[in-house]
């Protein structure tokens, strides 16, 4: 039987936690690890009652590869699915390369120093993975994870070349709080404050933050201002897209959510160095992000829909064509279905798909891989019949889901 390790018990840790259990003729015997041991018993807990599975548990520092290592040990597991922070990759990955054992995270790696994220160092441990003769698979989140999927896809079966896409990400979710983010705060906000870019004719374009509004029209949402920002499936987008000549991520945000969000900017609280406050060092984001709902928490109270996809225009058979691929998933369904909101689920399901391909052998090479890498269809059926079903659209070359062009 094999052995799964998953390490994070937060919002996204929840849902993997409950659909490996889902799924336990695959993972067999799992462990839910994370620094707070009480948060993964209270998962497990919710398990067992809803699958009947039971999860051991464990509490680890992820940031210590000596106690990664001694738990992974300990554990025997055959794959480590990490869904902590992304300051934790690193040291996820050297254990796992110490002890030979498969590596899948949702996130690349940031140092926390930093709000910079790339895959830079992650993509230089690709020999370290070969000569331990194991797999890593990197983002195999919703965005990262399955829009690299998409592209894959949209590359295997609608084109010869795919020369621009856009992918759109809109979460027309309500929690009902004035201000929250959907998962953890600090990673949120230092994604959506950091400078714009995308991807032209070989060269990245930085923009200011939010520079770039359009106003795109979701299916079974409805028209919403969607700003530009740098996402990292960009990076391994560029290098693995047959023709692309152009790439750009759009997210949704409300007005309210910019007014918080540029006041709380304003004051210093998104700051990430450290000040003095009445003798003691704090960092101004990580007091924010204790004071902000905690995004697990957010699942019985979020109504509304997600809708993610991406946007492509190409050549067939030397015919322009435009295909848009996108997924909806329902807030209150996921929190019936395994007691969390959209966001956390629409990224728990495909780490747990990914970890399902790698164990089954479906998707299986040695070395540090993107999801793009891989046959897209597999991964597709999973999506259908796990949770998170997609359309297609097949439109016209002029066609555009944009209402202000
Ligand atoms: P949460 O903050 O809710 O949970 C993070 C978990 O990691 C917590 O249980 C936390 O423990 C644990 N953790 C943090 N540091 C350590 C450490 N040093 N050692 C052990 N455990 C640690 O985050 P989310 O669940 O919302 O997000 C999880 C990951 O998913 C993040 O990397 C995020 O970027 C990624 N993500 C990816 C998306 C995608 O589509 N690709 C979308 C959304 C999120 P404690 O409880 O003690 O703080």
């Amino acid at each position: 039987m094999k052995k799964t390790l998953i390490i994070g018990a937060g919002g996204v840790g929840n849902v993997v936690a409950f659909k490996c259990a889902m799924n336990v003729q695959t993972f067999g015997n799992i462990t839910l690890a994370s620094r707070t041991v009480s948060k993964c018993d209270t998962i497990a807990t919710n398990v067992k009652e809803k699958t009947g599975v039971t999860l051991s548990t464990a509490t680890v520092d992820a940031d210590s590869v000596s106690e990664l290592v001694e738990l992974i040990n300990t554990t025997q597991a055959d794959i480590v699915i990490n869904v902590a922070l992304p300051y934790q990759d690193l040291t996820i990955m050297d254990a796992c390369t110490q002890t030979g054992v498969d590596y899948l995270d949702t996130a690349n790696y940031e140092h926390p120093d930093t709000a910079k994220f790339e895959y830079k160092e992650q993509w230089a441990k690709d020999q370290q993975f070969k000569d331990a003769n194991i797999m890593a698979l990197l983002g195999s989140g919703f965005d990262p994870g399955v829009t690299n999927v998409f592209c894959a896809y949209a590359q295997k079966h609608y084109f010869d070349e795919i020369h621009t896409i856009d992918i759109l990400d809109c979460n027309a979710g309500d929690h009902g709080y004035p201000f929250a983010t959907n998962f953890n705060p600090e990673i949120n906000l230092r994604e959506v404050s950091a400078k714009g870019r995308y991807w032209e004719n070989g060269s990245w374009i930085e923009t200011d933050p939010m520079e770039i509004k359009q106003v795109w029209d979701y299916p079974e949402v409805g028209p919403k201002d969607s700003y530009l920002l740098y996402h990292e499936e960009m990076e391994s987008l560029i290098k693995h897209i047959k023709g692309l000549k152009r790439i750009r991520f759009f997210m949704t945000f409300g007005e309210s959510y910019l007014t918080h969000m540029k006041c709380l900017e304003n004051v210093g609280m998104l700051g990430i160095k450290s000040v003095e406050h009445k003798g003691q060092k704090i960092i101004p984001m990580e007091f924010l992000a204790t004071l902000l709902p905690d995004p697990a928490s957010l699942g019985p109270r979020t109504k509304g829909k997600t809708n993610i996809g991406i946007f492509a225009k190409g050549v067939k058979d030397g015919v322009e064509k435009t295909v848009y691929i996108y997924q909806i998933t329902d807030h209150e369904s996921c929190y019936a279905e395994v007691l969390s909101q959209g966001v956390s689920y629409t990224t728990g399901v495909p780490a747990m798909i990914g970890a399902k391909l790698m164990l089954e052998g479906t998707w299986q090479a040695k070395g540090v891989y993107n999801m793009e890498q891989f046959n897209p269809d597999p991964f597709m059926d999973e999506l259908m019949t796990q949770g998170l079903p997609w359309k297609v659209m097949e439109l016209d070359a002029n066609d555009t889901r944009r209402v202000d062009t």
